[in-house]
């Protein structure tokens, strides 16, 4: 799957009625109702004005599916002029797929997923210091696998040092609240974590599942909402996902840490962990989180 992913800073936000933000936004999709797409009887909603969607990377655009499923029109904006560089690939945990099936996307994917070919292949790597162009990139990752027992060095070496790029990463532990009155956040926005997990886009799905849950019971008012209503329903939404993503976000800063020590004797310790006692269902347990469905 290609997507806009990118480290940190990029934001995704849902905001009620609000005035469109400073920054040079293009429009990049309305989104009708579900229900009124398909032509079904459209479910009630309160809903005139559209809900405002800042950002069109994963955790924008699958807001933006589950609140048009729950009746609600979507404007999303994106600040960007188009792809981003970083992102040729992601890998998507079974928490990822169960939101994607609540969202109706999963199929869809399955079926336009690319294998690798026998003569493309995907490498990652983690360096503490950002490199300054294109060889001095191929230069840091050779410098991580210097040594290792198999192919990664030459793998990295026969990599044209233009096909490799290179993302900033940082991460927020954020707790309880991140939104303010009829403003919430969802993703890298809400809870940016490092890359080590590979969960940040599984669980940017995720927060649009439980948002679109935690709407669905004020969509279906014959009123609206008032303000107060609304915001409390994002401030529980907020503290949902606030439970569900400190965990992952320490976990993954940790796991970062420990790959990456340069101590030689907490490598040693990490190895014969890892060795003795690491089970991969104690990695994994994570990926067992079931969101629900819409
Ligand atoms: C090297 C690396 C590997 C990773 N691997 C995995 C993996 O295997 N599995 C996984 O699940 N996750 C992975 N992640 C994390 C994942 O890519 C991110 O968590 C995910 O892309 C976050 O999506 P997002 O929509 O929240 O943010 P973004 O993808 O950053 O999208 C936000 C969008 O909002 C736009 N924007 C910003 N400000 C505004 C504004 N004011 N108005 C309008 N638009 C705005 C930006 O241009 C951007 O398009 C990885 C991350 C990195 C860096």
């Amino acid at each position: 799957m290609r997507c806009n992913r990118g480290s940190t800073a990029r934001s995704a936000g849902v905001a009620r009625g609000a005035r469109a933000p400073h920054v040079r936004c293009l429009p990049v999709a309305s989104v009708a109702p579900a229900a009124a797409r398909s032509g079904a009887s459209k479910r009630a909603t309160w809903s005139a004005e559209p809900i405002l969607v800042s950002g069109a990377g994963i955790a924008g655009l699958a807001v933006a599916v589950a609140l048009s499923k729950i009746g609600l029109p979507v404007h999303v904006f994106e600040a960007g002029p188009g792809l981003r560089q970083e992102g040729a690939a992601i890998g998507l945990w079974a928490n990822a797929w169960r939101a994607l099936e609540a969202l109706g996307a999963a199929d869809g994917l399955r079926a336009g997923h690319l294998p690798l070919s026998r003569w493309v292949g995907y490498w990652a790597c983690v360096a503490l210091t950002p490199p300054a162009d294109a060889a001095g990139r191929q230069r840091a990752a050779l410098d991580v696998v210097r040594g290792w027992s198999w192919s990664m060095e030459e793998v990295i070496r026969r990599t044209p040092p233009e096909d490799i790029a290179w993302s900033r990463v940082s991460d927020r532990w954020t707790a309880g609240s991140f939104g303010r009155g009829c403003v919430t956040l969802a993703g890298d926005a809400a809870h940016p974590m490092t890359p080590n997990l590979g969960q940040g886009g599984c669980v940017a799905l995720e927060d649009a599942v439980v948002l679109g849950q935690r709407l669905a019971a004020l969509a279906a008012q014959r009123a609206p909402p008032s303000p107060s209503a609304l915001a409390a329903c994002l401030r529980a939404f907020e503290a949902d996902r606030s439970a569900r993503c400190l965990p992952l976000t320490v976990r993954s800063n940790l796991m970062g840490a420990a790959l990456q020590t340069p101590l030689q004797p907490v490598c040693a310790v990490r190895n014969a962990f890892v060795r003795t006692v690491f089970q991969p269902s104690h990695f994994l347990d994570h990926t067992t989180f079931d969101c629900g469905t819409l």
